[in-house]
């Protein structure tokens, strides 16, 4: 079998990344197996036949059980709002397909441990969306830190603010589904993955998250109670030592997307906003105090696989070019290429310190995260 067929439930924002992805890795990687665009499924016949022609499918379903099932159906892409993640991608590992998931995994560390089991037990092949992690940048700042540029970690701050849900009059969203929604989930997720990859395990947290807007209208127009959060600070100690903070907040009037993080060592710091996404600044201290200050390292060749999308550094790479190259650690992977990361054992440990987040917030007191 030289392709891979695909299975693609789900046609909005991640939906369409993906499938840009899925067209993008069999040009710009040397894919052992090509993806071969099968089946998408959406939430209606219209639904899925319109973005099965859009994105370039050869058929299209309203019921995402029959994709699964479907004998041409290698790989299934999740990517439904939250509380289906869980239904899908157990019937996906059961069926033995490999699966690709979008964030959170699950909307608790007991369904994610659950995949995470399923999916360990079978044999299943997983990667989960935490698509910031497949910059190269951040590569480069984890072999910084490895190295020991910037000394021993002593400090981290991360944040991720957006403000799509600012307008507490608009109509209500999954987002603010409790099965899944939240502000800590949503974005604090990405914080926390990024905080795992560069400087490991987190041992213990304390937090404060706010429901700003304790009623918005719900489907049917009328007021509905809201339980998820709209924003968390939550601080953080690692294994290691260092100490954190995290904010999760997406009423950010005025930030569209501010992922971001500065990690502070005895020797120096490194500080990223994604933003810049292109762009590490590093700090260490220079030969006197008038030369002292950050410089900006820039992508380019160098950082790999930056090259396989352009030869000149500094022209960037973009957002969907970071799902590229999570498309193509999925893919190899599936065609017996190694492991592919974050998988859903990886994301069930971001969901362990989720889910201690929101307890610590809850109860207002330091919790330990029991899923290191
Ligand atoms: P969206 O609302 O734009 O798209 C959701 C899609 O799922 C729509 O096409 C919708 O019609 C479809 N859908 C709904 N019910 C369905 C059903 N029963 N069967 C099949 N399809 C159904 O949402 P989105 O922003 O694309 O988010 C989807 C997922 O991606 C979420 O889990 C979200 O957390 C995640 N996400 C990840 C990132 C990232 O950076 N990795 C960014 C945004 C969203």
């Amino acid at each position: 079998m030289s392709e891979l067929g695909i299975g693609l439930i789900g046609s909005g924002f991640m939906g369409a990344s993906h499938a840009f992805a899925l067209a993008a890795a069999r040009r710009v990687f040397d894919l052992p197996k090509k993806p071969r665009l099968e089946l998408l499924a959406d939430a209606s016949e219209a639904l899925a036949q319109e973005a099965a022609s859009r994105f370039g499918f050869a058929r299209a379903t309203a019921d995402w059980r029959a994709l699964i099932a479907d004998p041409a159906v290698d790989v299934v892409h999740i990517t439904a709002p939250n509380h289906f993640h869980v239904p899908m991608a157990k019937a996906a590992i059961a069926a033995g397909k490999a699966v690709h998931c979008e964030k959170p995994l699950a909307a608790s560390l007991a369904e994610a441990n659950e995949l995470a089991d399923l999916a360990d037990g079978a044999g299943t092949t997983t990667i989960v969306g935490f698509n910031y992690l497949k910059n190269p940048i951040q590569a480069l700042a984890r072999d910084l830190i490895d190295g020991g540029e910037i000394g021993e970690l002593v400090s981290f701050r991360g944040i991720h603010a957006e403000d799509y849900m600012r307008d507490s009059s608009a109509a209500w969203s999954w987002r603010l589904d409790p099965a899944g929604g939240g502000a800590t989930m949503d974005l604090g997720s990405h914080v926390v993955s990024l905080a795992r990859f560069l400087i490991g395990d987190i041992a213990r947290v304390s937090a404060h998250a706010k429901t700003v807007y304790p009623t918005r209208p719900g489907p049917d127009g009328k007021a509905v109670a809201i339980t998820v959060d709209d924003q968390c600070h939550a601080l953080l100690e690692f294994a290691g030592g260092a100490s954190g903070a995290l904010q999760a907040n997406w009423l950010s009037a005025g930030q569209t997307m501010q992922l971001a993080y500065e990690i502070i060592g005895t020797k120096g710091s490194i500080a990223f906003t994604q933003a810049r996404f292109n762009e590490l600044r590093l700090y260490r201290d220079g030969p006197d105090a008038r030369t002292s200050g950050f410089r900006t390292i820039t992508a380019g060749p160098a950082h790999e696989p930056y090259a396989a999308f352009c030869p000149a550094p500094g022209h960037q790479l973009g957002f969907n070019d970071l799902k590229t190259i999570e498309m193509r650690d999925f893919l190899t992977a599936v065609a017996g290429g190694g492991k592919a990361t974050p998988d859903f054992r990886e994301a069930a440990r971001i969901q362990a310190v989720i889910d201690a987040i929101l307890i610590a917030a809850r109860e207002r007191t330091w919790v330990e995260v029991t899923n290191r």
